[in-house]
């Protein structure tokens, strides 16, 4: 079972900091999670991720089955090592992306679909996704849902029951790949960083047992229900109950699209969840808001590749809102993007020359937008688990917001 230390608890019943122990490094929550799509953050280096405070990433099943596939992810040593990330990693099942493809058929089995890249037909199971994710070898794993989005009761209904379906035949293959990869055993700790590399040896291998299945990795892995029903809080009362009651180590939260009715939503699910297990808000944190509400009731992770998206395209976030940094506005002004922030964008360069690097497409532009605005997303969150520990929050989070959508 994944290790979960509450740290301390909030007076509203529902937030709360606290530390998940995965194999590959503490996480200390609320923390925001990189969004690694293709195992790597866009415009990022690992590096830098690090420098600017991120503590884990999240990659996505569907887009590293197509390319580079999973067995080149198992070859390398798995996700922490093939991305040279080596901290704590996230792998969502891969639903989202195929769900939202155009001819993706659905069936009590699972889906089919075509790869958007070259048209290979793929049919992904609740076992495949599993058997995907075991070969990734993410610390932790997502069960495959059927994600839906409907404001009708009936639709939302029939593809929660069926992600509910998937998530026994999850469970039942999560805890078959565990067997066979010795996963009861002790974890004896990572390896030294370039250890595997420069001796040329797979890491993660325990010393007591036989080979595990070819390629397949025997570190310690896990598995987060996710809890679907869409706007309808019946549905996700329903669903909160079934995925508490099921053998797994956590929760993801899926299918919220918008802060509106996010806290009613929250309150329902994370009072019927258990509340010593980890709760990961899917695909939010692109508005400062979703993470002060996800936080205020009960999500420990987050992860959204908002963040960067708008940074490529020059949308910057300030405590006063965001910037577009292409705008005229900015040709003379020799100030950084945002003079509190410690990150290397805002430490080193004025906002006159990123203007500059946006209007001349010049590949630093991303770079550096990106690590202002992945260390805004990652200073936020710590500073409201800061405000959790301190009895802050409120205060903070009054502050914070009254400032950046008033302005
Ligand atoms: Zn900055």
């Amino acid at each position: 079972m994944l290790k979960f230390d509450i740290t301390s608890e909030y007076k509203n019943g529902f937030a709360r900091t606290g530390i998940i122990h995965t194999p590959h490094g503490d996480i200390r929550t609320p923390a925001f999670v990189g969004a690694a799509t293709r195992a790597t953050v866009k415009a990022l280096t690992m590096q830098e991720m690090r420098d600017l405070g991120s503590q884990a990433i999240l990659a996505n099943t569907y887009h590293l089955l197509l390319a580079p596939g999973t067995d080149l992810i198992k070859e390398a040593g798995g996700l922490a090592e093939f991305s040279s990330w080596h901290g704590p990693t996230f792998t969502d099942s891969g639903g989202f992306q195929i769900f939202s493809l155009p001819d993706v058929k659905i069936t009590m089995n699972g889906a089919k679909f075509k790869s958007h890249i070259n048209g290979d037909k793929f049919e992904m199971t609740p076992e495949s996704s599993m058997q995907a994710q075991w070969a990734i070898g993410a610390d932790i794993h997502m069960a495959f849902d059927h994600l839906a989005k409907s404001e009708n009761h009936k639709d939302m209904e029939i593809a929660m029951r069926r992600t509910h379906d998937w998530l026994d035949r999850c469970v039942a293959e999560h805890h078959r790949l565990a067997k066979i990869h010795g996963c009861d055993m002790p974890f004896e700790g990572p390896p030294e960083r370039g250890s595997a590399r420069m001796s040329g040896a797979r890491p993660w291998r325990r010393a007591e047992r036989t080979q595990p299945e070819k390629g397949i990795l025997s570190h310690e892995q896990y598995l987060y229900a996710v809890v679907q029903g869409g706007t309808f809080n019946d549905l996700r009362a329903e669903s909160a109950k079934y995925c508490a009651s099921k053998d797994v180590d956590g929760f993801g939260i899926g299918g919220v699209f918008t802060a509106d009715g996010m806290d009613e939503m929250l309150k329902t699910v994370n009072a019927i969840l258990p509340k010593e297990k980890p709760r990961h808000l899917l695909g939010m944190g692109q508005e400062p808001i979703d993470l002060f509400v996800g936080a205020e009731f009960g999500c420990d992770t987050f992860d959204c590749v908002g963040p960067t998206r708008m940074a490529r395209n020059g949308s910057l976030y300030t405590n006063d809102g965001r910037i577009n940094i292409k705008n005229a506005k900015f040709i003379h002004d020799f100030s950084p993007v945002m003079p509190e922030c410690d990150c290397e964008c805002c430490k080193n360069y004025t906002k006159a020359y990123l203007h500059h690097l946006f209007k001349t497409d010049e590949i630093t532009a991303k770079v550096l937008a990106s690590i202002h605005n992945e260390r805004f997303v990652v200073h936020i969150v710590d500073e409201i688990r800061e405000s959790l520990q301190n009895d802050s929050f409120e205060n903070y989070k009054e502050t914070f917001l009254n400032r950046y959508y008033n302005n």
